[in-house]
């Protein structure tokens, strides 16, 4: 069984799964001090119309909602975007990179006790850890995330999503962290891998037993994409685009113009078809939208 926002479900109910997006990415600060600065019923609207037409043109069933507590995350929007598109929603816990007051003064004992009090009795419960490693590697903030990724994995062997850099290779190092906290890396999905087109980053996390997301929108994701196939990975790889249906600007801006028109439709409404026409299988294909979050879950 995993949680939802609006509730448990079985694994094989998760269908066709996109596992990395954000409903919003916000300035949770401005939030809890102006409760009016986000534009709610604007953010439902248009995220509802972009999970409407993943579900409709594509039966995208499940997204895995990667906003962590220092991005603004938002269990009750996520429920109600749940609710009114009919797409499930798997939440998030854990931090971004940025360094954060919070995670640089609390001991991740405590931390961890928080977050897993949540996990346990929530009223709406996350089932994803995210966590975040960039440019500037191990920084404090991030250190102590990967920390207290460990300490909640070791008491529910949740999954952890890391951010990464494909640049400086970011992941490498955070994987690192991760396995000296106690987290298998079966567990772990590593992702923006893709970016830099940079392959023999994404096959050492492979190596050593993780999954990977490649889950930006570049031009060579379909052939990145299958040669990763080729070398035996399709049962560790994910498709998903990080795509932010809404920021929180009065505005509500839409994201970057490469995940236009409707931003969560890239990976079913190109991607996968590029990667037909480089001979990946209709099997394949499926292992990787709807069998390998299974896995992740079940190792
Ligand atoms: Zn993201």
């Amino acid at each position: 069984m995993i949680e939802t926002v609006t509730g448990k479900i079985k694994l094989e109910e998760l269908g066709n799964t996109l596992v990395h997006e954000h409903i919003i990415c916000s300035g949770a600060e401005f939030q809890a001090a102006f409760p009016n600065w986000r534009p709610r019923k604007k953010v439902l609207d248009i995220a509802v119309a972009k999970l409407k037409y993943i579900s409709e043109n594509y039966q995208v069933h499940t997204i895995i909602d990667g906003t962590p507590l220092s991005l603004g995350r938002d269990l009750e929007l996520l429920k109600e975007a749940s609710l009114r598109s009919g797409v499930q929603i798997i939440a998030s816990t854990g931090f971004y990179y940025y360094d954060s007051f919070a995670v640089l003064k609390q001991p991740v004992e405590l931390m961890a006790e928080l977050l897993l009090k949540e996990i346990r009795h929530g009223a709406i419960r996350p089932a994803m850890f995210k966590c975040a490693a960039d440019a500037a590697g191990i920084t404090d903030t991030v250190r102590k995330s990967l920390q207290t990724a460990g300490a909640v994995y070791r008491e529910t062997g949740m999954p952890v999503y890391c951010h990464t850099n494909s640049w400086t290779r970011s992941g490498i190092e955070a994987q690192q962290v991760l396995a000296e906290a106690g987290v298998a890396p079966e567990k772990c999905i590593f992702g923006h891998v893709c970016d830099s087109n940079d392959i023999g980053y994404a096959l050492k996390l492979l190596e050593i037993g993780c999954f990977v997301s490649l889950d930006r929108i570049c031009p060579h994701n379909a052939a990145f994409a299958a040669e990763l196939i080729r070398a035996g990975y399709e049962g560790r790889i994910f498709l998903s685009h990080d795509h932010i249906c809404c920021y929180d600007t009065v505005a509500c801006d839409p994201p970057a113009p490469q995940n236009e028109p409707h931003g969560l439709d890239v990976v079913h409404g190109r991607i996968i078809p590029e990667m037909r026409q480089l001979g990946v299988t209709e099997e394949v294909i499926g292992k990787i939208t709807t069998r390998n979050i299974i896995t992740l879950y079940r190792n």
